[in-house]
């Protein structure tokens, strides 16, 4: 494998002090490679992704073991907000949109790392339009006011305006029809095809996620039990009984 766009290496993320939830994982991310974190509720997968981005500290928790390279680099200790400069982003589970902002104002606000000036946002707003037509008919809508597909779709168009080399995407599929949940997926696949952006996603849906993702990390009560490219996760026995419920 070439250089991975991210290594995690053996981390350990304790909340409140002692709450011990990641026992050790690791993982990688390879350059241009769309990778799912896959386990059920309470696995540690919102955890793995905001110990990346380092977002555990309003949370009370905090990567005590481990360490976390994003494009080589050691990145634990940077802010969030740098971690963007640097090109990782990520898109939190339950979507987060400014609900009182217009869907086009709301895309605008993942420009805020940004000093390419607004020539060059702009042009990239139409190009988030191009990947979502449907926000461009509804961009002076109040965002609040549009459905939850459609609030997914500015969550991920809000962090391509950062013009990410990797996004972070938690739980895509939540709440959503299945109709919309593979047009999101799709989404993912054409960005990573046409823009090259590397997606590391966490997906409790693993029959969609390991149809989309090249390769998967199963974790359990904060260990990764299995790993494995996509299609041999899918024909595994252990993966069809308690994944994917076709055994
Ligand atoms: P979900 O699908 O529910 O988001 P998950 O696999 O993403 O599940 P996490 O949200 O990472 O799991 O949670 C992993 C474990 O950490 C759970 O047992 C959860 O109760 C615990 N946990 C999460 N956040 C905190 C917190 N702020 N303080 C204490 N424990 C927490």
């Amino acid at each position: 494998m070439s250089d991975p766009i991210l290594a995690v290496n053996n981390i350990e993320v304790i909340y409140d002090h002692v709450i011990l939830v990641l026992k050790g994982v690791s993982l990688t991310v390879p350059k241009g490679g769309i990778v799912a974190i896959l386990g059920a509720n309470g696995a540690g997968k919102t955890t793995t992704l905001k110990a990346i981005s380092n977002l555990l500290h309003a949370e009370r928790g905090e990567v005590t073991k481990g360490d976390i390279l994003f494009k080589g680099e050691a990145v634990q200790d940077r802010s969030p907000n740098e971690l963007v400069r640097r090109g990782c982003i990520q898109v939190m589970e339950g979507r987060h949109c400014f609900g009182h902002l217009t869907v086009e104002e709301n895309l605008l606000t993942g420009a805020f790392t940004r000093t390419d000036g607004r020539a060059a946002i702009r042009a990239d707003l139409e190009k988030v339009y191009g990947f979502f037509p449907r926000l461009k008919v509804r961009r002076q809508s109040q965002a609040g006011y549009t459905s939850g597909g459609e609030q997914q779709m500015v969550a991920i168009g809000r962090a391509l305006m950062s013009r990410p080399d990797m996004i972070l995407l938690d739980e895509p599929s939540m709440g959503l029809a299945p109709q919309i949940v593979e047009e999101i997926f799709e989404i993912v696949r054409r960005l990573n095809a046409s823009e090259g952006v590397s997606f590391l996603l966490a997906e409790q849906n693993t029959n969609v996620a390991l149809r989309y993702a090249t390769y998967g990390y199963i974790l359990e009560s904060g260990r990764v039990v299995l790993d494995g490219d996509a299609k041999a996760l899918r024909e595994n026995e252990d993966v069809k009984e308690f994944y994917l419920g076709v055994a």
